[in-house]
């Protein structure tokens, strides 16, 4: 068996709290060195890394002094905003000795479903990978607080994975990887080392016991994996602590568990959009822009674009038809209906002149269109 990171060119990496603080110690920078150079040799193989990193929380307690862990939402929250300090340097630090830029992106879970921002979020992350920087996500924690309570950024990795459209997730935690049954528990446990999202089981196989420093248990790592797989994503389960993992995984190495997905990707992404059975708009497209997009691929740019009915936001989904009203495609739109009417039919190049900024080139980006 070989493992699926080997042919995946865009990764997102979620490292817990545990494995970045050392439980709960600090950070431990002995770790994030080796991560960070792993990651490095991945990505001379061409490879697109977005990091989700908590440990905030835990380095904050720490730089505060606390001896433990407190349970007001409202005292954690502050830790993380003293902790993200520490974290975010950390592996700016530790990234620069390969010569490699970072940037830090805080998310909320409402940063990702409301349509504006979510395509906000993806276009400044793509941008960010093709420059070839590494994006090192957490969760907004003084605004949010679903991680703190639940998933120790479990759930944010796999909604950024469903963002980007990643083709793997790697969970790195301080477990081996999945069990039949709780190993600290139950003697019978056994190991596995691959299992299909699909496969009804696999809920019921995780306990809810988790590490007591961040808040994800197993459970919310499965949940995790299935809301990866929505867009096609595979995840890998494996500990952090195993020498070389990242770089044994990109050679091909079957550590830790692979749960795959059958979904495949332009699947996923058709079903997302024909979930949205609301549309907001219709944009009319001339006979050039339909075979662009039909035919060649291609983008949707304004100079295509005839007419547009209908109040939409950018981020909404609008129809896109021919001449003859007969729908071609279905998509995200990057400018709003008031916008979009001011730059019908003109290059993209004019955006700027008659709005006075440019949001993209493209009236909808290819990566967020579906034909029919
Ligand atoms: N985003 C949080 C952090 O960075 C989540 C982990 C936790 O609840 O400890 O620390």
């Amino acid at each position: 068996m070989q493992s699926i990171l080997k042919q995946a060119r865009r990764i997102v990496i979620k490292i817990g709290s545990s494995l970045v603080t050392n439980h709960g110690q600090g950070l431990d920078h002995a770790t994030l060195t080796c991560l960070a150079e792993q990651i490095a040799t991945l990505k001379q193989g061409k490879k697109e890394i977005v990091l989700v990193s908590s440990g905030a929380i835990a380095e904050g307690i720490q730089r505060l002094s606390w001896e433990k862990r407190p349970h007001e939402l409202y005292k954690l929250q502050a830790a993380a905003a003293v902790g993200q300090m520490g974290l975010i340097q950390a592996y700016e630090f530790c990234f620069r000795n390969h010569e490699l830029q970072t940037a830090q992106l805080l998310l909320t879970h409402e940063d990702l479903s409301d349509r504006k921002r979510y395509l906000n979020a993806r276009s400044t992350l793509t941008t960010l990978l093709s420059m070839s920087v590494v994006p090192v996500i957490n969760e907004n924690d003084s605004v949010a607080t679903d991680e703190i309570r639940f998933g120790d950024n479990d759930t944010l990795a796999a909604l950024v994975t469903n963002l980007i459209e990643a083709d793997v997730l790697v969970i790195l935690t301080d477990q081996a990887g999945l069990f039949t049954s709780d190993p600290r528990k139950d003697i019978q446990a056994k190991f596995l080392n691959k299992v299909s999202v699909e496969d009804p089981k696999i809920e019921l196989m995780a306990g809810d016991v988790g590490s007591n420093i961040g808040r994800g248990g197993m459970k919310t790592k499965i949940i995790a994996a299935k809301r990866a797989a929505q867009s096609g994503a595979h995840t890998i389960i494996a500990s952090g602590y195993e020498t070389n993992i990242l770089v044994r995984l990109a050679q091909g190495e079957a550590v830790g568990t692979q749960i795959s997905t059958k979904t495949q990707k332009i699947a996923a992404r058709k079903q997302w959009l024909a979930n949205h059975l609301q549309t907001y708009g219709e944009i009319t497209l001339d006979m050039g822009a339909v075979k662009a997009l039909t035919k060649e691929g291609k983008s949707l740019l304004p100079i295509g674009a005839i007419s547009s009915i209908g109040t939409f936001e950018r981020g909404e989904v609008v129809n896109c038809v021919d001449q003859e009203g007969r729908e071609v495609a279905r998509g995200l739109i990057n400018y709003s209906a008031t916008e979009t009417l001011k730059i019908l039919r003109l290059p993209s190049s004019e955006i700027e002149n008659i709005l006075g900024y440019v949001d993209e080139p493209e009236l909808i980006h290819r990566n967020n269109l579906v034909l029919l």
